[in-house]
C-alpha cells in the first residue's frame, strides 16, 4: 500500500465531509467505547490487569532474544518451521515461495494487520495466486478493492448499502436487504473458498513461548477454518506479539475483548500448536511461521519500545476525537489512530509520516483506555520533536514556535505580550463571545468558533483571585 499520510488534512477534510463515513463513525463511537467503559467498571480487577499486561509485555521485550528462540524450538519440536523475515519483502518473499513450494494457486486468509503491513495480499495477487479473505469485514473491504480502517472493524466505514451493493456486485442475483441473509450469503460464498485453498494464512494475535503456539481471536469462526482446512498453514505475525507462557497470555486476552469491543472474551480463540499429529481428526499438515521484523528490533531500548506493548485492540482509536471525526482512511497507511500516529512513522520515516503525530489534541484519552499503558501522546511528542529538528514542521510553524520560545525565556515580556493581547481579543471578541474565524489560526476554526477571551489571561486572574505565582 502507498501511503498517503503527507495528504493527511486533505484526506481529513475530504472524510469530514463524507456523509456516510460520518454516520458509520457516530455509531461507532456510541458502540464500542460504551462497551469497554461497561466491561472495565464490570471486572473489578481490570486495572490490575493493565498493570499486569503492561508488565508481562515489559519483561517479554526486555528478553526478546530468548522468548524468540526458545518459541523457534518448541515449533520445530512440534513439527512446525519457522521463517525470520527482517523486512517486509523478505517476508512476503518467504510466503511466496512456500506457496510455490506447496503448489498453491488458492490461499484463504483470516484478518491479519502484518500481511497488511508487508503488501502481501498485492503481492499474491500479482503473482497469480488467488486471496480470499474470510473474515467478514475483510472480506467486504476486498470486494471493494479498498484498505482497511480501523484494526477491528476494518470495514467500520462501510454503510449496510454499500454491502448491499458490493454483494449484488459481486455474487449477483437479487440485491439483498435483511442484515442475516447478507451474513447468510457471505457464509454461503465463504464455505467454498475454505474447501477450495491449498493454504491457509492467518495472523496470530500472541506468541507462546513455552509452547511454541500462535493464538487467534475472532467472533467469526473464520481463522479456525482458515487454519484448519488447508493442507498447508502459514502464520504471518511479527516478533512483539511474544508472550513467555499460556498463562500470561490468559492476562492479555482479558484484556483484548474488553478493551477492543466491550465484550468479556472473544467468541472464538483458537491455540494453534505445529501440524496435525497422529490421531487428530483434522488440522493442516505444514505449519510454518513467519517471524517479521520490519524495524521493531530497532526499536527496542529506544522511547518507542513502550509502543512494541500493543495488543492491536483499538480502544485508542475508539475513543480519540481526531479518528472520530476522519476515520482511518484519513491516516493514508496500514496503522491507524493514535496507535498508527506513532508506527507509521516508524514504518514509512518521519519524512513521510509526520503529519499523523500532530492528528491528535493529546487529550490524552487513548492512554487513558490503552489497556496495556502505552503513553501514546508522550511518543507522538518525539515525533514532534523530531520532526522539529529535522526541518520538517512547515516555515510558519517554525516562526511560531520560535517566536513562543523567545518569549516563554522572557516571563515579564511573555505576560505583558500576553496580558495585551488578551485585552485586545476580549474586546474585539466582546460583541459575539467567541471567533469565527483567526487569523494564524485558521484551522481552529474551521469547524469550530474560538470562545473570546474574557480579557486577562488565566495567570493574572489567579493572582486576582489570590493565587500565589512562583
Ligand atoms: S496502542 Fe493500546 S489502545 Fe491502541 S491498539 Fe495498541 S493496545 Fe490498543
Amino acid at each position: 500500500m502507498q501511503p498517503t499520510t503527507l495528504a493527511f488534512a486533505d484526506n481529513a477534510r475530504k472524510a469530514m465531509a463524507d456523509e456516510t463515513l460520518q454516520g458509520s463513525l457516530k455509531l461507532l463511537e456510541k458502540g464500542w467505547p460504551v462497551g469497554r467503559a461497561r466491561a472495565a467498571a464490570d471486572l473489578p480487577e481490570f486495572e490490575a490487569l493493565r498493570d499486569q499486561g503492561r508488565d508481562i509485555k515489559n519483561h517479554t521485550l526486555a528478553h526478546l532474544d530468548l522468548y524468540l528462540e526458545i518459541f523457534e524450538e518448541r515449533v520445530k519440536e512440534a513439527g512446525g518451521h519457522v521463517h525470520w523475515a527482517k523486512d517486509a519483502a523478505e517476508a512476503r518473499g518467504i510466503v511466496l515461495g512456500l506457496c510455490h513450494e506447496y503448489g498453491a494457486r488458492t490461499v484463504t486468509k483470516s484478518k491479519s494487520m502484518i500481511a497488511e503491513e508487508i503488501g502481501l495480499n498485492e503481492h499474491l495477487e500479482e503473482n497469480g495466486i488467488e486471496r480470499v479473505e474470510t473474515d467478514l469485514g475483510e472480506y467486504i473491504i476486498q470486494l471493494a478493492n479498498e484498505p482497511p480502517s480501523h484494526l477491528v472493524g476494518p470495514a467500520i466505514h462501510k454503510s449496510m448499502d454499500d454491502v448491499r451493493d458490493l454483494f449484488q456486485k459481486h455474487h449477483g442475483g437479487e440485491r439483498i436487504e435483511a442484515p442475516a441473509a447478507l451474513v447468510g450469503e457471505a457464509r454461503r460464498v465463504l464455505r467454498e473458498k475454505y474447501f477450495a485453498a491449498d493454504i491457509g494464512i492467518t495472523g496470530a494475535n500472541f506468541l507462546i513461548a513455552e509452547t511454541g503456539s500462535a493464538i487467534t481471536v475472532t467472533n467469526e469462526g473464520n481463522a479456525e477454518l482458515t487454519q484448519g482446512v488447508p493442507e498447508t498453514q502459514i502464520v504471518v505475525t511479527s516478533i512483539e506479539k511474544m508472550v513467555p507462557r499460556l498463562f500470561d497470555a490468559m492476562t492479555l486476552l482479558r484484556l483484548l475483548a474488553r478493551s477492543a469491543t466491550g465484550q468479556d472474551f472473544s467468541a472464538y480463540t483458537t491455540i494453534m500448536t505445529g501440524p496435525r499429529r497422529a490421531g487428530d481428526l483434522d488440522g493442516p499438515r505444514n505449519f510454518h511461521v513467519v517471524l517479521l521484523d520490519n524495524g521493531r528490533s530497532g526499536m527496542l531500548g529506544t522511547a518507542f519500545q513502550e509502543m512494541l506493548r500493543c495488543i492491536r485492540c483499538g480502544a485508542c482509536m475508539n475513543h480519540c476525537p481526531v479518528y472520530l471525526a476522519t476515520g482511518g482512511h484519513a491516516y493514508g497507511w496500514v496503522y491507524v489512530g493514535p496507535m498508527g500516529s506513532v508506527l507509521t512513522p516508524q514504518f514509512i520515516g518521519i519524512d513521510k509520516g509526520h503529519p499523523l503525530p500532530n492528528a491528535s489534541t493529546f487529550c490524552g484519552k487513548c492512554q487513558e483506555v490503552c489497556p496495556v499503558r502505552i503513553p501514546l501522546p508522550k511518543l507522538m511528542r518525539h515525533w514532534r520533536e523530531e520532526q522539529h529538528e529535522r526541518k520538517l514542521t512547515p516555515p510558519r510553524a517554525r516562526l511560531a514556535l520560535a517566536a513562543w520560545a523567545f518569549l516563554a525565556r522572557r516571563p515579564r515580556l511573555y505576560h505583558l505580550a500576553t496580558g495585551i493581547a488578551m485585552r485586545v481579543l476580549g474586546i474585539l471578541g466582546a460583541r459575539d463571545g467567541f471567533f469565527s474565524r483567526m487569523p494564524l489560526a485558521g484551522g481552529w476554526t474551521v469547524s469550530r468558533e474560538l470562545p473570546a477571551p474574557q480579557g486577562a489571561t488565566f495567570m493574572s486572574r489567579y493572582r486576582r483571585k489570590g493565587g500565589r505565582v512562583t
